[in-house]
């Protein structure tokens, strides 16, 4: 007998429909997945008779061919359990669902052996999918369901096992789960208050009128000053004055943090602005995205938030040189040989350092001990590699001053002399 079920794959921050088409015939026993399965969606057919048999479930017997469609799209991960269950149960012949109950809705989820239904990546790009093709409900993990019910127009099923799933597809059972529903202004209030916030600071009046204006503007900022100065505890405020998310800015942020499975134990919404703090050593793949299967990148994580770079001149200069383009054009596409997928990255960048090795250039209450041309090199390595100049006024006075005696001391002694006088005949 043939079934069809429908779940979602994700590719980049959205999702695309799948459709599992499931066959069992007469003959040797046999599981075969076609629709380019990666392994862990081939590897899904044993935690999947698993979770039937310990259920007590219908387990299909003979031929089996699973093809997911479109073919031509690689599906990752293990949230095909759940649907790749539910299509192996309704081919077994038996009528146990309702053909057009089926239809109507998108299953997602991943199985454990015992057949609970564990939380999966990127829910609520695939619930907004569900809800654009126009279908009734999706089927999320219990631990998903706070996720997919931010998408208004969907009704949202958590399910904690495939028993539950299977007693919500047959309209019977005691332990078929209701529609999860939740209040959305009512999270986006609870959502938006910050921990620390911008009035805390006292003093630092010039920083805070910078940081001003700079919000204000959307602008790029490069904090300079000694260490203790201040630097990250400043910036990580400033997500407080900027103005809070719209409902799409949260949702688009949202999609980000949820196919990159940082979603778990959150509320469902990243209703304020996030703030990113990559260390120094991150790689270019962790910091704008990529490896197989992609995942968003930190710039991407930091999507209408603040990406914040500690210590600047630290940074490789290769990670910083990736940054240019995605800071241009707002997103970021990786292309490799199989797919291209596009993460948007539109944030603020604000980045801090020491204005010398040492940190105490210009700081009154220590000496800075650092040759000129150590803090020469300090500079110039932040200076030439991301094309952020600091403006010749702002470099320090003493360092000129300095050069400009080094370079008179060792010209040569003849340099030095003045031209000797020539006797002008008439
Ligand atoms: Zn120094």
């Amino acid at each position: 007998m043939l079934s069809h079920v429908w779940s979602g794959a994700t590719l980049g921050v959205d999702a695309l429909p799948i459709e599992i088409e499931t066959s069992v015939e007469g003959g040797m026993p046999r599981y075969t997945v076609v629709g380019l399965p990666q392994a862990a969606v081939r590897e899904s057919r044993d935690r999947v008779m698993a979770a039937l048999k310990h259920n007590g479930l219908p387990v299909p017997r003979g031929a089996i061919t699973v093809n997911l469609a479109p073919a031509d799209v690689r599906k990752e991960g293990a949230a095909f359990d759940l649907p790749l269950a539910i299509g192996l149960m309704a081919a077994t012949g038996e009528e146990l669902f309702d053909g057009e109950r089926l239809d109507d809705l998108w299953i997602t989820g991943e199985l454990a052996l015992d057949g609970t239904v564990r939380p999966v990546k990127g829910v609520l790009p695939i619930a907004l999918e569900a809800e654009k093709e126009g279908r009734q409900g999706l089927v999320v993990p219990a631990e998903n369901a706070a996720e997919a019910a931010v998408v208004e127009g969907l009704d949202v099923y958590p399910v904690e096992t495939i028993k539950e799933a299977f007693d919500l597809l047959t309209g019977g059972g005691e332990s078929a789960p209701a529609p999860y529903t939740r209040d959305l202004d009512a999270l986006f209030a609870e959502a938006r208050s910050y921990r620390r916030c911008f009035s805390d600071v006292r003093g630092q009046a010039g920083v805070k009128r910078a940081l001003e204006v700079a919000a204000a503007g959307g602008h790029n900022v490069l904090l300079v000053g000694p260490p203790g100065a201040g630097k990250t505890m400043l910036a990580r405020r400033l997500p407080t004055i900027l103005p809070p998310l719209t409902t799409a800015e949260a949702l688009e942020t949202t999609k980000i943090h949820s196919v990159s499975g940082s979603m778990n134990g959150r509320n469902g919404l990243v209703a304020h602005r996030p703030f990113v703090s990559p260390h120094h050593t991150v790689s270019d793949a962790g910091l704008c995205g990529g490896g197989v299967p992609p995942q968003p990148g930190e710039i991407s994580m930091a999507h209408h938030g603040v990406l914040f770079l500690d210590e600047l001149p630290e940074f490789k200069r290769s990670v910083l040189e990736v940054m240019r383009q995605p800071m241009e054009s707002g997103q970021i596409t990786i292309s490799r040989a199989r797919f291209t997928v596009d993460y948007p990255a539109r944030f603020m960048l604000v980045a801090s350092m020491n204005p010398c090795p040492c940190g105490h250039l210009g700081d009154p209450r220590r000496e800075c001990v650092c040759a000129p041309g150590q803090v020469q090199r300090y500079i110039g390595r932040r200076r030439c590699a991301s094309g952020w100049c600091v403006p010749a006024a702002a470099r320090p006075r003493r360092w000129a001053a300095t050069r400009q005696r080094t370079r008179q001391m060792t010209k040569p002694i003849a340099a030095r002399r003045p031209p000797a006088r020539t006797a002008t005949r008439r």
